[in-house]
């Protein structure tokens, strides 16, 4: 498995397949592990905010979930071509819990959401999900315990960022049984129907992001730190080639 650092990260450089095989591993070793996934907006606001800087360095995985990694890691000379999207990791992650008899929790977003994400991935993969709490509950003690009670090895964590890096960081130790913990951001609402995902077309073009802020124009402002992010990453350039 391949890791390379952007802009003093981390980051996954293999290909899905090769990291599913490497989560694999790592359940069948019982280590556990935290996938956090990575962009643009989060590197951003990680400059600004000492707190999710941290949170990103302590990861086990930084997933490149964007577009925008992979233009950085071009730009710095280095080897990443493919972006690990956390919707698309996450329901990778139920196909391999259903081919090899591990389950998942699902814990994040509303209720409606959850459950409907639930029956979705269930149709999907077979009875692979062990339980599921929405995330506006407010009893930590309480998610917790749903957690461990329902022997799932594979947590999918959906409450935005940085909440819910926050919660697994915060959290994992008290999660013995649970060997995987994915944060998930807005994907159960993509499972459950509630987003649709782009067109084809959009994504074909790698232009889900403008089909995203067209929909939701209150995204606007996460493009803006795409400007941001860009500066960054020619400073870096900048640098690389004067040392
Ligand atoms: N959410 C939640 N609890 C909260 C705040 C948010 O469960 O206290 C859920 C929200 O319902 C949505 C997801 O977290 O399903 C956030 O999605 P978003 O697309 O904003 O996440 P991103 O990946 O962009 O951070």
């Amino acid at each position: 498995m391949k890791i390379e650092k952007v802009l003093g990260y981390d980051v996954v450089a293999s290909d899905k397949e090769a990291f599913l095989h490497q989560l694999l591993e790592d359940l069948r070793a019982g280590d556990q592990k935290t996938v956090f996934a990575i962009n643009p907006e989060k590197i951003v606001t990680a400059e600004e905010n000492l707190l999710v800087k941290e949170m990103l360095h302590e990861a086990d995985y930084l997933i490149p979930d964007g577009n925008g990694i992979v233009y950085a890691s071009k730009k710095l000379g280095g080897g990443i071509r493919q972006t690990i999207t956390g919707v698309d990791l996450a329901q990778d992650l139920c196909r391999l819990a259903g081919e090899n008899h591990y389950s998942v929790f699902l814990y994040g977003a509303k209720e409606e959401v959850v459950k409907g994400a639930e029956e979705k991935l269930k149709e999907k993969y077979g009875p692979v999900i062990a339980g599921r709490m929405n995330g506006y509950e407010k009893d930590d003690e309480k998610i917790i315990q749903a957690i461990n009670q329902s022997g799932a090895q594979i947590l999918l964590v959906a409450l935005g960022s940085p909440k819910q890096e926050v919660w697994m960081s915060r959290y994992r130790g008290r999660l013995e049984g649970v060997k995987i913990l994915q944060g998930v951001g807005g994907s159960f609402d993509v499972f459950a129907g509630a987003v649709a995902r782009a067109p084809k077309i959009f994504r074909k073009l790698r232009l889900e992001w403008l089909y995203r802020m067209i929909r939701q124009p209150s995204r606007i402002k996460r493009n803006v730190k795409l400007l941001d992010f860009m500066a960054m990453v020619r400073q870096a350039a900048r640098k690389n080639k004067k040392a």
